[in-house]
């Protein structure tokens, strides 16, 4: 099971701190914010093997810059946004790794395609060029129900099982954050993506950036 380090919002020095303890894959939701970040690491003679995921919300204005950028997406949810990653990998970096984002609680706010779509956009994606499909991502519903999260992440890797049962082959699950990570490894995580439980509480919206990190 891989760990991938949440660090939005936290400045280049407390990525700093988990690269010296060994972590070398970070998650960001920003686009600017993980290059500038990646780039001011790069500066300090620290970024050397690491890998950057985009796990948020991906307009598609901001393709191009993941697709430059990233070395994994895991929020594709619809096609177009997977076929402008495709066309938009420099095609000297080695195929952008991707995980198809799935809303398995309904809500209307999350983002994600719906259940019933995922085997079919999952094979639309597989078949692009420049991109490799690794799996399926989850965000569910904040609850603290551990039965209720079992069940969110356990219709993800029935998800998977099916896509797989029909001829694809795909090795992640991304599902779990930090207030749900036990259920999400309890129903076969692959990777779980944690930010909280590793760096501290964010900052709030409009709040000005933290100038150290508290871990
Ligand atoms: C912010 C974020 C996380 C990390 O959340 P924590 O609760 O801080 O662990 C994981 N995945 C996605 C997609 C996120 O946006």
């Amino acid at each position: 099971m891989r760990l991938l380090a949440v660090s939005k919002t936290w400045p280049a020095a407390c990525l700093g701190e988990a690269i010296a303890a060994g972590q070398r894959a970070f998650g960001e939701n920003y686009v600017q914010e993980a290059i500038e970040k990646s780039a001011e690491l790069a500066g300090l003679g620290a970024a050397t093997g690491l890998e950057w995921h985009f796990i948020g919300p991906l307009q598609s204005n901001k393709t191009r810059l993941v697709a430059e950028h990233f070395a994994w997406v895991h929020s594709i949810d619809r096609l177009k946004i997977a076929d402008r990653l495709a066309a938009q990998r420099p095609p000297q970096l080695a195929p952008l790794q991707v995980c198809i984002q799935v809303n398995v609680s309904g809500e209307d706010s999350k983002s994600g395609c719906a259940p019933a779509q995922a085997a079919v956009l999952a094979r639309a994606t597989a078949a692009l060029p420049n991109l490799r499909l690794r799996g399926l991502m989850a965000i569910p519903e904040a609850s603290d129900d551990i039965g209720l999260q079992r069940r969110r992440f356990a219709l993800l890797r029935q998800l998977l099982d099916r896509i797989n049962a029909e001829g694809l082959s795909l090795d992640t699950l991304s599902m779990g954050m930090s207030h749900d990570l036990e259920a999400a490894i309890m129903e076969g995580a692959t990777l779980v993506r944690v930010g909280t439980a590793i760096f501290g509480e964010r900052n709030k919206v409009g709040e000005p950036p933290r100038a150290k990190c508290e871990t």
